[in-house]
């Protein structure tokens, strides 16, 4: 905690001045400031390279691939909703003292822009999902397309390829170290790729369909071969509203398709899904322990990182369809 507060001095007088009419902040930032001077933020530090990472699972991957080199600042923390997040002061404070923000991208974070001007971010931006197939969106709120990509383990090599880029651009003495680090957790994502299918496969293929309970698992499907027979949420977007009506045409298609399970999700409550399930007369796999839609979970849960949540999903989502 101490570079973050040593550092803060130079970038506190830039910040300050640019945000003249955020009071709030501003405050906040003079609070926290030394004084000292240090250079600007995009300046290489001394020591460890600051990355600030939105979202759990490109945190996660930040951690992977740099290792004790990265200093990392997490903005989502576990259960927290992406869709509709609005940054704290805080957030906007780690991005304005950060080398390398690392993004999902997909337009997944609505925030981002404006944090990065208020901030007055002068270090490099990767947009993480650069390079990855992105599947359409499936209404206008998604006119960038579907940003759940890290639910396809291959598509994860990618953003980890893209992370490497940019911390070895960054800190050009620690390319090698970055290299060795993402090489090892490709090797972890090309097993978890051929065990979850492995799995999936296993299950008799008129089993393999899936109501989720908003459409954050394309990526899976497309893969391994699902079906998706529809979401509890009928869009991305995790605050839509549902109508009856929507309820009971999920409920019809539940009962021709012949699923087997409704998924909720761990950050999200369980009621509709409950209602769905009750009606359609299937199991409801909701609450602690569901599918990781959206987040990772907190520390010692299945979700704690990425390779565990996917484990996670597919040993839920087999158990429950057998
Ligand atoms: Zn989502």
């Amino acid at each position: 905690m101490s570079r973050i507060r040593s550092s803060a001095g130079v970038v506190n007088v830039h910040r300050v001045v640019g945000l003249a009419l955020l009071a709030l902040l501003a405050l906040f930032v003079a609070g926290c400031g030394s004084g000292d001077d240090d250079g600007p933020a995009s300046a290489a530090p001394p020591g460890k390279l600051r990355v600030v990472a939105t979202t759990t699972q490109v945190a996660d991957f930040v951690r992977a691939v740099g290792g004790d080199r990265v200093q990392v600042t997490q903005i989502l923390r576990p259960n927290v909703d992406p869709h509709d997040y609005e940054p704290s002061p805080a957030d906007v404070k780690a991005v304005g003292e950060a080398d390398v923000l690392v993004a999902n991208g997909v337009g997944l974070e609505k925030w981002l822009d404006e944090t990065i001007s208020s901030a007055g971010f002068e270090g490099t931006r990767v947009d993480a999902s650069q390079g990855v197939r992105i599947r359409p969106g499936s209404d206008e709120e998604e006119k960038d397309g579907d940003p759940h990509i890290w639910h396809n383990p291959l598509n994860v090599k990618i953003m980890t390829a893209n992370i490497e880029r940019a911390f070895a651009a960054a800190d050009p003495a620690g390319a090698a170290a970055y290299q060795a680090n993402r090489t090892a957790y490709d090797g972890r994502l090309d097993a978890l790729d051929a065990d979850i299918r492995r799995q999936i496969d296993a299950l008799p293929p008129a089993s393999r369909k899936l109501v989720t309970n908003h459409d954050a698992f394309g990526y899976y499907i497309d893969r391994y071969q699902l079906t998706f027979v529809g979401s509890i949420i009928p869009s991305f977007d995790t605050s839509a509203e549902l109508s009856g009506r929507d309820i009971n045409n999920l409920v019809e298609k539940i009962r021709t398709t012949g699923a087997r399970a409704v998924f909720s999700e761990s950050s999200l409550p369980p009621n509709t899904a409950e209602t769905i399930g009750r009606e359609a007369g299937v199991k409801v796999v909701a609450g602690e322990g569901s599918l990781y839609g959206d987040t990772l979970g907190p520390q010692g849960s299945d979700g704690a990182t990425y390779l565990r949540m996917e484990e996670h999903n597919t040993r839920t989502i087999v158990d429950a369809l057998q």
